[in-house]
């Protein structure tokens, strides 16, 4: 049979992170007991006065069309949310919401890149950001930092990876999957060099801004002469625990966040309507509802440092945000245990998988192929049980 599916897809990466989800669910269901700290969720419930907004919507019938680029209300909300939180400025005409910070991301690539176009990625990065860029026919190059750098990129690195090719660079502060977080100085340098290049572009993915354990996130589009040229990516998925429901926004020149709105209205119409609804209660409260899961999360990440430095061969940088640790785990490269040989981080985690019944997922996915990511959005009792296992099958 003559092959019926595209290059385009044909050609492209599964998600890894889902993948690993998905193979740890289908092992579960079959009897085996699986602990996932492989996926980036919350394992919180939605607060209860973002599900109560939820419940009214149904009873005030919003079940027809939203706008395609979101409720003016929703998007006031989101513009009050921008100066309270990121000291942005935005008006209602560059705000768009979406099915998703992953729609977010997906509509940037496909309204701003043509083939060939240079999108800038400092590794380790988000799994789907390359293909993203890919599917839009961009060329993802990747700038790669280690543990020495706190996994991240100097601009001396930026410099150096910028040809007349760079349409944009794209980066999450904090990061996913390295947990770091780019300072004010820090912003400020890779604004610098970006300063000289006046046409590139620069995503700020800062869907991870409250789980940030050393207070002061900084967006880069505040930064001098950054504003007119960063798409300031965020969602509610991480912070308010709403992973499902799917909802993601941007800040962005106008003429950026009009093309978003064309092209979200020929692809999904628009984002869930009661899922919008529910977005306006979550985003007008105060950051203190939800303090409660960043301090937890501040708990858990000194738990599994401490858990995981117990581990000889574990490299492992202080992460100041988001939840996930990402160990250089290439110590182990070359040797074999209980009969199998690990040569690559993958080999690594499918070993952990295998052996020690913990999912994790490979750092290759994220663009570095020296460590796997360990999201630590999971019970105390899971995180312990989890690093006891693994300490016991290395
Ligand atoms: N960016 C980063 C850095 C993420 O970790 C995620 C994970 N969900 C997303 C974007 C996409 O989030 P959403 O659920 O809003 O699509
Ligand atoms: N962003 C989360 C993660 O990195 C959720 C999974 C996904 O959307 O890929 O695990």
């Amino acid at each position: 049979m003559s092959n019926h599916l595209s290059n385009r897809i044909t050609n492209m990466s599964t998600s890894a992170t889902l993948a690993m989800a998905a193979k740890a669910r289908e092992l579960r269901n079959s009897g085996k007991d699986i602990i996932g700290l492989s996926l980036g969720e919350p394992d919180f419930n939605i607060p209860d006065f973002i599900k109560d907004a939820a419940k009214q919507a149904i009873d005030d019938n919003y079940s027809s069309y939203s706008p395609v680029d979101g409720y003016a209300d929703l998007k006031q909300s989101i513009a009050n949310k921008f100066k309270r939180d990121n000291n942005l400025t935005y008006g209602l005409n560059q705000i768009v919401v979406s099915t998703g910070a992953k729609q977010s991301l997906a509509n940037i690539a496909m309204c701003m890149l043509n083939k060939g176009d240079e999108v800038i990625l400092p590794a380790p990065y988000w799994v789907s950001y390359s293909d993203i860029v890919k599917l839009a026919e961009g060329t993802p190059v990747e700038v790669p930092t280690s543990i020495d750098t706190d996994f991240k990129m100097t601009p001396a690195q930026l410099e150096a990876a910028i040809t007349p090719n760079t349409k944009m660079m794209w980066f999450s502060s904090p990061c996913n999957p390295s947990g770091s977080v780019y300072s004010k100085e820090e912003l400020e340098g890779l604004a610098e060099v970006l300063k000289k290049h006046p046409n590139i572009y620069v995503v700020s993915d800062e869907i991870y801004e409250h789980i940030n354990f050393r207070g002061g996130h900084v967006s880069i589009a505040g930064i001098d002469g950054m504003y007119n040229r960063t798409i300031t990516v965020n969602g509610v998925s991480k912070a308010f625990a709403m992973t499902g429901w799917r909802i993601g926004y941007i800040g962005a020149p106008e003429s950026i966040a009009k093309a978003c709105t064309k092209f979200q209205g020929q692809n999904t119409s628009g984002a869930n309507a009661i899922a919008q609804r529910a977005t306006i209660a979550a985003l007008d409260a105060p950051v203190s509802k939800i303090q409660f899961m960043i301090d937890e999360f501040h708990k858990r990440r000194d738990l599994i440092l401490e858990l995981l430095g117990e581990i000889e061969g574990f490299k492992l940088n202080v992460p100041e945000g988001a939840f996930y640790v990402f160990p250089d785990i290439s110590d182990f490269f070359g040797k074999t245990l209980n009969g199998t040989t690990i040569n690559t981080a993958s080999d690594f985690s499918m070993y952990l998988l295998e052996n020690a019944n913990v999912a994790t997922v490979t750092g290759e996915a994220f663009g570095n192929p020296n460590c796997i990511r360990i999201s630590y959005a999971a019970a105390e009792k899971e995180l312990r049980e989890a690093v006891s296992r693994i300490k016991a099958v290395l």
